[in-house]
């Protein structure tokens, strides 16, 4: 019989460590922007989700200064307790205007908003339709619901179809990243909002890596393929990655928000979002709505990587976001690439199983609006001397 002890973890850490898929952290002690000091070395950073730089622009900060001194820092309760602040009540209103539905609302993370809503929507007996690269925390909430999960190929909607018509439980929600988070390519909305449709199921998108980044006005995703609420009645955003802050949200009909705040667990059994953080993101909200130049700027510096790369005869991917991943394939190669990289100021991780599918380990290379386009070059040279 197996047993507990620290012998047999520790064994197990070894054993992963052969591997080459021991996770260790590194120790960010500047800011958390694209220049930055890793284990007490200046770096220039391409692997954060601050997509538009938010994360440190100065307006951003100043409110949230304010805003403490104001209201203080934790909300003390959660939401139907006494955590639920007049910021968090007038972000949802002004995330809810801005994707155009009728409410939303706020999650502490995305990862719990996941579990959320698929734990209040679907039970035993249903069934979750879930594309083979969605994230981690998508798979755990089909866990969390008891619902059964069928998955399907990557983007593949005819096997979706073939899985949707073998099927027929009385509740079935297909479920799928926007932007794919280790490989940045987009899923087919309007075909899976179709075969939805045909087969009387609903859609919810996860819009981790969209929301805030892609559509001509920040929309994300959806507004990326003039898609509404009937084709997708749920849409979750994150609010720590394009948006630079923290936290998250699901937006949709009034009955569905009513719907979670009655069931959601991961909703109800948390502390409410420190009001100051939310006061922050309602001036990052804003930036994302008035400011399109940071998405202009973002799209040409992601075509000048990916001209220069193609040039330099690196492998990139279909991608067109700013997710670029560089296909390695063994995880060694993967973290020795990283660690070249690193020696010559240049941060990039390295992306390992059981995060990517066994032989893709990867360096996943984002970009940033606060990068400049010597910065790309400063990247390709690097990368040239790497690869
Ligand atoms: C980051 C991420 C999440 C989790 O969001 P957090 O707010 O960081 O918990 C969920 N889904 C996807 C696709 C993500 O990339």
């Amino acid at each position: 019989m197996p047993s507990l002890s620290n012998e047999s973890l520790q064994a197990a850490l070894e054993q992963r460590k052969e591997k080459h898929l021991y996770r260790s952290r590194k120790i960010v002690s500047g800011r958390h922007s694209i220049e930055t000091i890793i284990d007490g070395v200046p770096v220039l950073s391409f692997c954060s989700n601050d997509y538009l730089g938010l994360a440190t622009h100065p307006n951003v900060i100043k409110v949230l200064q304010q805003a403490a001194e104001d209201l203080g820092l934790g909300s003390g309760a959660s939401h139907l307790v006494s955590g639920h602040n007049h910021t968090h009540h007038a972000l949802e209103e002004e995330l809810a205007e801005f994707v155009q539905r009728e409410r939303a609302l706020l999650f502490s993370t995305g990862y719990m908003a996941n579990l959320g809503v698929i734990s209040a929507l679907l039970g035993r007996g249903d069934c979750l339709y879930e594309d083979r690269l969605n994230h981690a925390s998508l798979l755990d909430a089909a866990r969390l619901s008891m619902a059964q999960r069928l998955r399907y190929t990557h983007n593949d909607t005819q096997a979706l179809d073939s899985r949707l018509s073998t099927n027929n439980q009385s509740k079935r929600l297909i479920v799928t990243d926007g932007v794919f988070s280790m490989d940045g390519d987009i899923a087919p909305l309007p075909e899976i909002a179709s075969l939805a449709r045909k087969h009387e199921a609903w859609v919810m998108v996860d819009d981790a890596h969209g929301f805030g980044v892609l559509g001509k006005n920040g929309g994300g995703s959806l507004e990326h393929f003039g898609l509404n609420s009937d084709d997708v009645p749920i849409l979750m955003g994150t609010l720590g990655k394009g948006l630079g802050s923290f936290g998250a949200f699901v937006a949709g009909s009034n009955a569905l928000i009513e719907t979670l705040i009655q069931q959601a667990r991961p909703y109800i059994y948390t502390t409410a979002l420190p009001p100051a953080v939310v006061q922050a993101t309602r001036t990052s909200l804003k930036l994302v709505t008035e400011e399109s130049w940071r998405r202009d700027k973002l799209n040409s510096l992601i075509q000048r990587f990916r001209h220069g790369a193609q040039q330099l005869g690196i492998t990139l991917t279909a991608s067109n976001t700013a997710i670029q991943p560089i296909i390695i394939g063994q995880s060694d190669a993967a973290l020795q690439a990283s660690d070249t990289l690193l020696s010559s100021g240049i941060f990039v991780s390295a992306i390992r199983p059981p995060t990517v599918a066994e032989g893709s380990a990867r360096l996943r290379i984002t970009f940033s609006a606060n990068h400049s386009e010597g910065h790309i070059d400063q990247l390709l040279l690097a990368l040239e001397n790497t690869l």
